[in-house]
C-alpha cells in the first residue's frame, strides 16, 4: 500500500547526529583514551556484524475506542499517545527492524571469555545502530509518503513509558510477521535478536502536530540514557 515495500535492507552507517545525543556520546566523553579506542573498535565490529533488515505492513484504521486504535483484522493497539497523535490517521504503518543474531552472539562470547568491557561497548554500539537505522528507514518512508501527498506521525512503540502495554509488541509482531527476517518473540513480549525494535506510525492527512521524537512524551526521559529529548538538564 502507498508504494511502500514489505522488506527493507537497512543502512548501518552512523552519522555524527546519530551518536551526538546517544548514550555512546556520553560514554565516549567520559572514558579514558584506551576505552575510547576500544569503543571505536567495538563500533566498527558492530557495523560489520549487523545484518540490518526490516519488514513493514500497512493496515487500515477502523476507528478509535477509548485509548485504543482499532485496526483491520480485529486487532487494536492500546496507547493514549498513539490515539492522540494518530487517532485520525487513515492507516497504521507497523515496522519491525533487527540487526540479526550475530551481535548478540558476539556479546555472549565476550562475556564468556571475561571481556566485559568489549561485551558492554558492543552491546551499546548495537543499540545506537539499530536506532539510527530505524530513524533512517522512517525518513525514507516519510519521503515516499510525502511524494503521494501523505503525512506520517513520529514513530511510537511498545516498551516505552508512554505505551501502556508491552503485550502490544505481540500484536505488532503477529501482524507484521518478522519471522522471515529471523525475529522471534518471548512470552514477555521481548523480541529476539535483542537488537530488534518495533514501531507504529499513523499515515494520513491533517495529522496533529507533535514533538520531534517520542522521548518528549516519555516520563523517564530525564533519566533514560537513550533519550533524544533535548530538554535534559
Ligand atoms: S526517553 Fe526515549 S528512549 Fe528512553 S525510554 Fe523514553 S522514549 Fe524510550
Amino acid at each position: 500500500m502507498y508504494g511502500l515495500n514489505h522488506y527493507y535492507k537497512l543502512n548501518v552507517e552512523l552519522a555524527e547526529r546519530d551518536i551526538s545525543t546517544a548514550r555512546w556520546d556520553t560514554l565516549f566523553k567520559t572514558s579514558t583514551s584506551s576505552s575510547r579506542a576500544l569503543m571505536k573498535e567495538m563500533l566498527r565490529e558492530a557495523q560489520l556484524l549487523a545484518r540490518a533488515e526490516a519488514v513493514c505492513r500497512v493496515l487500515p484504521v477502523l476507528g478509535v475506542s477509548g485509548n485504543k486504535i482499532v485496526l483491520e483484522e480485529g486487532r487494536a493497539l492500546t496507547s493514549s499517545l498513539l490515539v492522540r497523535l494518530a487517532g485520525n490517521a487513515r492507516s497504521m504503518l507497523l515496522i519491525i527492524c533487527t540487526l540479526g543474531h550475530t551481535i548478540d552472539k558476539r556479546v555472549e562470547e565476550y562475556n564468556r571469555r571475561g571481556l566485559a568491557a568489549r561485551a558492554y561497548f558492543l552491546d551499546v554500539a548495537g543499540t545506537c545502530i539499530i536506532e539510527a537505522a530505524a530513524r533512517r528507514l522512517v525518513e525514507e518512508i516519510k519521503g515516499q509518503l510525502r511524494a503521494r501527498g501523505l503525512e506520517a506521525t513520529i514513530p511510537l512503540g511498545p516498551g516505552h513509558s508512554y505505551w501502556e502495554n508491552l503485550k502490544d509488541q505481540r500484536v505488532i509482531y503477529e501482524l507484521v510477521n518478522p519471522s522471515t527476517i529471523g525475529v522471534s518473540i518471548l512470552e514477555s513480549g521481548i523480541m529476539l535478536p535483542r537488537k530488534s525494535l518495533s514501531m507504529a506510525l499513523g499515515i494520513g492527512r491533517g495529522l496533529p502536530p507533535s514533538a520531534e521524537n517520542h522521548c518528549y512524551y516519555c516520563s523517564i526521559r530525564q533519566k533514560c540514557p537513550l533519550s533524544r529529548a533535548r530538554d535534559l538538564p
